[in-house]
């Protein structure tokens, strides 16, 4: 185990494997000598705490927190418990949807929360660092950007600038939804898309597979109600 990750939880052979070495020696996020204890220990806990916070704030009852306490602390050190891959939809805040203090979540968000080079090495990081036990792909109801992909495979558009990289690189999680019946289509190209990223980040080699077979590690897929705020595992 390295000083900046006593609670990695993987073995040395894949730390080396997976190149952790050179993260250690670059460290790119938290430094710490002490790291503060992580909230749930296994994915399975993980994924409770997700759920049970989510609970909360569709009740409206989050817990009242002083943001001020502890910040200093979290200074040396942090080690969340859980990721989320989430759309950048400005309707869908993960710390409020989940009902988290700063230090428990690593967040990733890009527009229609898919799996990116860099979105992909910072849940690497961290999964294999920082040990977070459950990634969850977080998709929502009436997303922009699964609309727009839907429009453009049925209209054959292409999207200015840059947002037709996004439409891209979506199309393959959502073309197979519009070949099936039943159902909002819409809401069947979020969930199809949800579950196209989760399967992609559980089968990424050699560290976020290795976690997942090694039981360190859950990936799962969500779907946020904007009406409701509930969030449904998929
Ligand atoms: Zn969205």
């Amino acid at each position: 185990m390295c000083d900046l990750c006593p609670d990695v939880g993987f073995s040395r052979r894949l730390f080396f494997r997976a190149g952790a070495a050179a993260l250690a020696a670059t460290p790119l996020i938290g430094t710490a000598q002490a790291q503060p204890a992580r909230t749930a220990d296994t994915p399975d806990a993980a994924l409770k705490l997700l759920l049970e916070g989510n609970a909360r704030y569709v009740a409206n009852q989050l817990r009242e927190r002083d943001f001020s306490a502890g910040r200093a602390a979290r200074a040396s050190g942090q080690a969340p418990f859980a990721a989320i891959l989430g759309c950048a939809d400005s309707r869908v805040a993960p710390e409020l949807a989940f009902d988290q203090p700063p230090g428990e979540l690593f967040v990733v968000r890009v527009a229609g929360n898919f799996v990116t080079p860099d979105g992909l090495g910072s849940l690497e990081y961290g999964a294999a660092v920082l040990g977070t036990k459950v990634i969850m792909v977080l998709g929502h109801t009436s997303c922009g950007a699964v609309n727009a992909t839907t429009e453009a495979i049925q209209k054959g558009n292409t999207l200015p600038g840059h947002i037709a990289d996004l439409v891209r690189a979506m199309k393959p999680a959502i073309e197979p939804a519009l070949k099936e019946t039943g159902g909002d289509l819409a809401q069947r190209a979020v969930i199809a898309n949800v579950r196209h990223n989760v399967q992609r980040l559980q089968e990424d080699k050699p560290i976020l597979a290795d976690l997942v077979a090694g039981g360190k590690l859950r990936v799962v897929g969500g779907v946020y109600d904007l009406p409701t705020g509930k969030i449904s595992l998929v």
